[in-house]
């Protein structure tokens, strides 16, 4: 007797290598890969014209390469649960397998559609494959009550003895002959993106991670911070629509780390590294854990502290005109590429948490409309981390100042050049100055109304800011 089907529904983990997902649905049938764009997913890729691209291109190359395993994709448009058991019906199927989400409106879909199926008859399964450890296992092995961490340094403790999964054996992938019928796959105009031929799907990404691990992963503790030195995996886009995993990532660095031959700073460099990957699945946890924290702050005691809505330098916040250069070159970065070094994202968004007091989450929504990455929880952890609201345990904010970070970071302003056209005629050993000179201040290039002044004065702004924070902690 032929051997049952069983749906897996791709969504934010576009592979078919070391999957834990397919191997789920894998083990209970032959696999029927499929995909349903339903609003809450063509609502994030409406919010970015690079995100559609980069999915569109990653959906196109999963389905070439089940083609070349005899397979296809099933690309259906609608509300899942209808879909889906629609699907087992037309083909026999006796369930459907997902990856789970870790944002609150995803866990709370993820369950709704799990009951629809269960009522329906059918077995659904809610699969962990975004994290290298799954929530449930890092807050066992934490041992007290299985709630999830707070802080993120003993989790990282915790994280980097943990034995991370492989799901790479390909006799676990067996496709159905089944033949449900489906639509178009989805294009970048569907989403009112302009088609940009981004380089997606997992074969790209394994390449950027071979190319990373080669050129500059042993450096990575030195160049992290630097953004002209490019020395960032700039790996972010592909984890969070999963054309690689991060199991994958965690092995490939931990093998690396078990060479004997490995120096010192190679050593350190890959530590950090892991770090960073670990503080992904901090966030996923954290947003697995405790889901009120999308919108409201984690720390209790600062949800009833007053942000604002807008600021006179908000507009020019946006556009990338602060007068800050670290600030704007991120920016700018930002919105030709869909992507900002992470340092520099640091101090963009404390200039605006702090120096304009606006509220994170008015920046966070602002940055998901260029972002190609999908990770709505990362975003939510990362901004309240930098707000003072979040997981960084820290007594006071920490607010970067913006002319002593490119001082430190950009000291000869190769990286301000790059994305501001206005200062690129300012010459490199004329952004070696005093700590609180800036380029603009040092040169006075308003009279060339060419780069604004600072839309604040940082060290007032942030002073005014830390005496409103102390005032309301300790009243
Ligand atoms: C204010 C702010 C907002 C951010 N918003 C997002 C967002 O919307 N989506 C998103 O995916 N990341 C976000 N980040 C985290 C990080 O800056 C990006 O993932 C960045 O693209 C990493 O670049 P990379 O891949 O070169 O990193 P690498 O340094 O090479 O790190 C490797 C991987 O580790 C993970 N990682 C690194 N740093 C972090 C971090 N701080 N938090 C969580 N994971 C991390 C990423 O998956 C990254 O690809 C934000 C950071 C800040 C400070």
């Amino acid at each position: 007797m032929a051997e049952r089907p069983f749906i897996y529904r791709f969504s934010t983990d576009l592979r078919l290598d070391d999957h834990a997902g397919l191997a789920a649905a894998a083990s209970r049938g032959g696999v029927l890969p499929t995909i349903v764009i339903d609003d809450a997913l063509a609502v994030r890729l409406k919010a970015s014209p690079r995100r559609a691209a980069f999915f569109c291109s990653a959906v196109a190359a999963l389905d070439a390469e089940l083609r070349e395993m005899g397979s296809r994709l099933v690309v259906r448009r609608g509300a899942p649960g209808k879909i889906l058991a629609e699907i087992a019906r037309a083909t026999g199927a006796g369930g459907a397998a997902w990856s789970a989400s870790y944002h609150a409106q995803g866990i709370d879909d993820d369950r709704r559609l799990q009951s629809e199926l269960e009522e329906a008859g059918l077995v659904a399964l809610v699969v962990h494959d975004a994290p290298a450890i799954p929530p449930e296992e890092s807050a066992a092995a934490r041992g007290a009550d299985g709630a999830g961490y707070r802080a993120f340094a003993p989790y990282f403790e915790r994280w980097w003895k943990l034995a991370v999964a492989s799901y790479e054996n390909p006799l676990l992938l067996r496709f159905t002959a089944s033949e449900p019928g489906g639509e178009p796959l989805p294009q970048a105009r569907e989403f009112g993106s302009p088609d940009e031929g981004m380089a997606a799907g997992s074969a790209a990404a394994r390449v950027l991670l071979e190319r990373f691990l080669a050129d500059r992963a042993a450096q990575y503790g030195a160049a992290a911070a630097i953004p002209s030195e490019n020395g960032t995996s700039q790996l972010s886009a592909h984890i969070s629509f999963g054309t690689i995993s991060a199991r994958t990532i965690a092995r490939r660095v931990r093998e690396r780390l078990g060479d004997p031959f490995a120096l010192g700073e190679e050593r350190t460099s890959l530590r950090l590294f892991l770090r960073a990957l670990a503080r992904r699945d901090f966030f996923l946890q954290l947003s697995w854990f405790f889901p009120g924290a999308t919108e409201q702050p984690l720390q209790e005691k600062m949800q009833g502290f007053a942000l604002a809505q807008d600021h006179p330098g908000l507009d020019a916040w946006r556009a990338g005109k602060t007068g800050y250069p670290l600030v704007d070159a991120g920016i700018r970065q930002l919105h030709q590429t869909g992507w900002m070094h992470p340092h520099v994202r640091a101090v963009a968004a404390s200039l605006l948490c702090f120096d304009l007091s606006v509220d994170w989450r008015v920046g966070r929504d602002e940055w998901n409309r260029w972002l190609v990455e999908d990770d709505p929880a990362v975003a939510t952890g990362n901004w309240q981390w930098i707000a003072g609201v979040g997981a960084d345990m820290a007594q006071f904010p920490r607010i970067y100042n913006p002319l002593r970070q490119r001082r430190r970071y950009d000291p000869d302003g190769t990286y301000a050049r790059r994305w501001i056209p206005e200062l690129r005629h300012v010459p490199r050993e004329a952004w070696h100055g005093r700590a609180d000179d800036s380029p603009q201040l040092s040169l006075a290039l308003f009279e060339r109304d060419a780069y604004p002044q600072p839309v604040v004065d940082h060290a007032v702004a942030a002073r005014a800011f830390l005496a409103r924070y102390r005032a309301f902690v300790s009243p």
